[in-house]
């Protein structure tokens, strides 16, 4: 299980930091920082190993060698 913190996904800052994000992913919810939010959604493949599931999409059509 994830840790009860809130904290940026990415970079584990806390809403003590931060203003914080809240997103909800595969059932679960998940915070991020406006710095990262970007990440989010125009390289989500750079949270490959924050969020299950992303990196690995079976249903992209190019494959990396
Ligand atoms: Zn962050």
């Amino acid at each position: 299980m994830i840790a009860s913190e809130t904290q940026c996904i990415y970079c584990k800052k806390s809403s003590q930091q931060i203003p914080l994000f809240a997103l909800q992913y595969q059932g679960q919810e998940y915070w991020i920082c406006p710095e990262h939010l970007p990440i989010l959604i125009h390289k989500p493949e750079q949270l490959a190993g924050k969020l299950p599931g992303i990196g690995n999409s079976e249903t992209s059509g190019s494959s990396h060698p």
